[in-house]
């Protein structure tokens, strides 16, 4: 496979086009942001990390039954996938509370909830990312009811999976973001990454943090994080 122009660069990844105008490459970079892209750094491996684990779990899932956008790792760090128009809705799912849902409601980070939470952002960079609910996501003509029902299922299927993979691995899952994508006939996939940027993963024993808050907060031990998570996942 022959990786042609390059299609888009966000803050982790960039993607190129192929000869194949059904596939695309995803090249993942060691490039850190947070904070709305305020924060800038490097996380030394992480690229390598961030794909190879989202594969491995992507494919896990994929034999659960859940549509990605995955075809075929490439090398460390390069993925082919499927070309996909992403729906502009950043879906997160929280078993725990931390990060916005602790700021925006004023409670503690480590409430366990009793039920998931699944909610949804506008994808929009101007607008920040603004928080919508399904009536206005339906009204902004970002998804359909059907699709929202159809993301909402398979977000709360995933997360049943992912939290029964990370708890054989020593760890928490507390919340996570998922992004979907459209392929030519419609049909809805799971796309972009999972991994220690886009998931909060508590190890279960300690409650130490194993995932980008590292970088956020400034706690040291970051590499380190992400090379734990490798070690814990992609060695079971
Ligand atoms: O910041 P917040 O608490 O809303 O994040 C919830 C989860 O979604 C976290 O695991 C975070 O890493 C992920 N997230 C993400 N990309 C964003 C926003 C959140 O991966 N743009």
């Amino acid at each position: 496979m022959q990786k042609k122009e390059l299609l888009y660069e966000g803050k982790a990844k960039k993607v190129y086009a192929t000869e194949n105008p059904d596939v695309v490459i995803v090249s993942y970079k060691d490039d850190a942001t947070a904070f709305d892209g305020q924060k800038k750094g490097v996380i030394a491996g992480k690229g390598a990390i961030n794909n190879q684990m989202t594969n491995h779990l992507m494919q896990k899932l994929a034999a659960a039954g859940i549509p990605t956008h995955f075809l075929e790792e490439l090398n460390d760090r390069e993925t082919a996938v499927r070309k996909v128009t992403i729906v502009p809705l950043e879906v997160i799912v929280r078993n725990i509370s931390a990060g916005h849902f602790s700021s925006r409601y004023g409670v503690e980070e480590g409430l366990v909830f009793d039920e998931p939470i699944v909610e949804f952002s506008y994808k929009n960079d101007d607008l920040h990312d603004p928080l919508v609910n399904d009536d206005h996501a339906v009204a902004l003509k970002l998804a359909s009811r059907e699709e929202i029902q159809t993301i909402r299922s398979y977000a709360l299927q995933i997360n049943e999976l992912l939290k029964s993979i990370m708890l054989a691995a020593g760890v928490t899952l507390v919340d996570f973001k998922l992004e979907f994508g459209k392929t030519e006939d419609g049909t809805l996939v799971l796309a972009d990454e999972i991994s220690p940027d886009t998931c909060r993963f508590w190890d279960s024993r300690t409650g130490e943090k194993l995932d980008k808050d590292r970088f956020r907060r400034d706690l040291g031990k970051v590499e380190d994080a992400y090379q734990e998570m490798q070690r814990r996942i992609l060695t079971d």
